[in-house]
């Protein structure tokens, strides 16, 4: 069995964060993370388009700070010129102007660039992948960390970077029960932000909506698509895309046929956008509801809701394990944002 001093399990961007703050104090410290790749929820396709989150917003300093020390640039997202919107399947396509257009931000080459920035900050050997923890136990003041291959890791200090219904699992699975049921059953009541979304984009040779006077916005109480927006990259040279928030109850999605889903969204854009938007040069669909290592069953079956984590009263149980709870939806300022993730793991990290 392997020892070091710190353990992250999960490399979303908590992990991730986390890992790069630990490399540069120069601590002992392995990052395991169960997928092939590093991202978690942070998904973006080799041409920059984001499959997980898109934004990040005007008040959200910590996100721009961790892009101005990675020197990864963003820019606005396009809001200009009409939003169309449609209300009954045999309705006409309405436009109208938002003019207010809410701000918010996109990364340079999609959030992905975040997480490859990251990643060349934490040394290769101390990154774990295809490795998914299945049991955690403490025994004689030291976490022991099974690994579905077999593998042993122990430590010190056990940095829980995972969405919080995947935590309490691990710990019943062993033996000993470390955690109190106040807490488990804390853990268990609380959602991942956003677990249940399914996410299509539809790639095309130009952003011919703009030259329509269209912002690429979209509303629809039709569907399959709720909201639309526009997905291209900064400059010229990247993608003209769209992508859209499928509003098929996840429930109600998962016995379809995906490329079914995939068909209604083409067809939908057609209609709001016009027949060009009929004939995409590519598209993606990512359902993350069946993602078993980011949704439970309980966040596929609950309306969406932010995670509320009560750490005033956990803290002195956590404190007491040398255990810490990281992931975005443990951020007491912004749950299940990227921005709650970075400001909560770095003050875990001041608090070290
Ligand atoms: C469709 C969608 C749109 C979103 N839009 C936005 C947005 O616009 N703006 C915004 O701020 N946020 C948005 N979010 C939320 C944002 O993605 C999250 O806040 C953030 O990515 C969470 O990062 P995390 O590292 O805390 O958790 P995650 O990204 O969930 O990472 C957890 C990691 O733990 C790993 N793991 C789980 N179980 C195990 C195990 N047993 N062993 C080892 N590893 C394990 C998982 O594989 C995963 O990599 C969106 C999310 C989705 C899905």
């Amino acid at each position: 069995m392997s020892f070091v001093e710190h353990l992250i399990i999960g490399g979303g961007i908590s992990g991730c964060v986390m890992a790069r703050q630990l490399a540069k104090h120069q601590l002992n410290f392995k990052l395991v993370e169960a997928q092939a790749t590093l991202g978690g929820r942070i998904q973006s396709t080799e041409q920059g388009l984001d499959l997980g989150p898109t934004w990040f917003w005007p008040h959200q300093h910590s996100v721009e700070s961790l892009l101005a020390e990675l020197h990864i640039g963003f820019f606005e997202q396009y809001t200009q010129g009409d939003y169309v919107y449609q209300t009954e399947p045999n309705s006409p396509i309405t436009r109208g102007r938002d003019q207010q257009g809410m701000l918010s931000y996109r990364v340079n080459g999609g959030m992905g660039t975040v997480i490859t920035a990251l990643s060349n900050t934490i040394p290769d050997e101390n990154i774990l992948l295809n490795s998914p923890v299945n049991q955690i136990s403490k025994r004689d003041n030291i976490w022991r960390v099974t690994l579905i291959n077999g593998g042993e890791l122990s430590c010190d200090h056990l940095w829980l970077a995972m969405p919080p219904r995947k935590i309490a699992p691990l710990f019943l699975a062993a033996d000993n029960r470390v955690l109190s049921e106040a807490l488990v059953a804390h853990l268990q009541a609380q959602q991942t932000w956003m677990s249940a979304q399914a996410k299509f984009v539809a790639v095309y040779a130009k952003a011919f909506w703009r030259d329509a006077g269209l912002s690429g916005q979209g509303f629809s109480r039709v569907g399959p698509m709720v909201e639309i927006n526009d997905a291209c990259g900064a400059d010229s040279n990247a993608p003209a895309a769209l992508f859209g928030f499928v509003g098929i109850p996840a429930v109600n999605r998962q016995p379809l046929d995906e490329q079914q889903v995939i068909n209604a969204c083409v067809t939908q854009l057609g209609k709001l956008f016009g027949d060009a938007a009929l004939s995409p040069i590519s598209t993606h669909y990512v359902d993350w509801a069946s993602n078993s290592l980011i949704a439970s069953a309980a966040d596929i079956s609950e309306p969406s809701q932010h995670a509320h984590f009560n750490e005033a009263k956990y803290k002195a149980e956590l404190k007491k394990l040398n255990l810490g709870l990281i992931g975005a939806e443990f951020s007491q300022t912004e749950p299940g944002y990227i921005a709650g993730a970075i400001d909560h793991v770095n003050k875990q990290v001041s608090e070290l």
